[in-house]
């Protein structure tokens, strides 16, 4: 038997090309003491791997990190049995070999797609939730505005704020038939498309401003938002998709950035991996919710490991709606 990977062939410069990785053919390893091998199932694509290939993190010749879920295929270790469906973060391969240190077992819930513990379920919908619960904290009433709303954070914060309460949630997002999938599948109020104009698309959505900023995106977002935050509002700076292309050469801060003490806002960033202990808070709030259909299951599924690449540049260039994953 055989395992594929991907590699780093080229030192991406500026949008990454289908050139920048190669795949691998390999034996595939048998465990050793204490070690599992896992058949991978759905791999992710995340923008932060366009981070790792500018920043370092991801070196020529060698694989990349990337969530995946799978099932045991072969094990030493007594209570992670063939079958076991696992997550675990050596992904971009078709299998993985691990010590159970490496992995996490999932709790496979009737009436929740397996998938979905890589999106609503996984890092993407934690991250949703962190950013809502923990760092803006939206209360009932609050209106709330989220950038790549068609996207997967974006997708689940706007769903999950409008549960939690939330009066009114708007998005931006980059074409019509976003705004449109936004509104009408994943219930935002309103949407609009980034590349008409921010402050015209924020005063045409939310003409009296927001609370609450959810950002995924940097640079001139977040100035436009800040521009719309009421008094006391508060930004959840989840990421800065605008800016990962070109992170050797940030932007500008934003212009309005002393607004931020004029207004008394709150601006916090965080990272989803410091928080990974509000995964139970998650899964009660979420698997109901699934379940009952309140909360839409949002993929765009690409088929075949050998196009995780394109899956990648494919969501670079938002071709995806929800979360991005190559099945196997
Ligand atoms: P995603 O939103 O599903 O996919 C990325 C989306 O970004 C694309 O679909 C595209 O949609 C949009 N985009 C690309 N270039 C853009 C630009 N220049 N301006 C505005 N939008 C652009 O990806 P995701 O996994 O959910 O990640 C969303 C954000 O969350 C990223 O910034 C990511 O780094 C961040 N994140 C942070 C954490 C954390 O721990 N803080 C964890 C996970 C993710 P359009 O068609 O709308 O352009």
């Amino acid at each position: 038997m055989f395992l594929k990977a991907v590699r780093a062939a080229r030192r991406a410069e500026g949008t990454p090309r289908p050139d920048d990785f190669s795949i691998i053919t390999a034996p595939l390893p048998d465990p050793g003491p204490g070690e599992v091998v896992v058949a991978n199932e759905y791999l992710s694509v995340d923008p932060y791997m366009r981070e790792f290939m500018a920043l370092g993190g991801w070196e020529l010749g060698y694989g990349l990190e990337g969530r995946a879920i799978g099932r045991v295929i072969a094990s030493t270790v007594a209570d992670l049995p063939e079958g076991a469906f696992v997550a675990h973060r050596h992904g971009w391969s078709t299998h993985a070999r691990l010590t159970p240190a490496e992995l996490r077992v999932i709790t496979e819930y009737e009436g929740v797609p397996a998938s979905a513990h890589l999106g609503l379920l996984g890092g993407t919908g934690l991250t949703a939730w962190v950013g809502l619960t923990r760092v803006a904290r939206v209360r009932p009433g609050d209106d709330v505005f989220v950038s790549t709303a068609a996207g997967a954070v974006g997708g689940a914060a706007g769903q999950f704020a409008r549960l939690l309460g939330a009066r009114r949630v708007v998005g931006s997002t980059g074409s019509p038939a976003k705004v449109g999938h936004v509104v009408g599948t994943l219930g935002f109020a309103a949407a609009f498309d980034y590349h008409d104009g921010l402050a015209e698309g924020l005063a045409r959505v939310a003409p009296d401003g927001v609370d609450v900023y959810f950002d995924n995106v940097g640079g001139a977002h977040l100035e436009a938002a800040i521009d719309v935050l009421r008094e006391f509002g508060r930004v959840a700076w989840c990421g800065a998709i605008a800016q990962y292309a070109t992170l050797a050469d940030p932007p500008p801060a934003p212009r309005n950035l002393y607004d931020v003490v004029g207004k008394s806002l709150r601006l916090e960033g965080f990272l989803v991996r410091r928080n990974l202990d509000a995964r139970p808070e998650l899964e009660d709030f979420a698997v109901p919710r699934i379940r009952s259909g309140d909360l839409v299951v949002d993929e765009t599924v690409v088929d075949g490991f050998d196009r995780l690449p394109e899956a990648f540049l494919g969501l670079l260039r938002g071709e995806n709606t929800g979360k991005m994953l190559v099945r196997l």
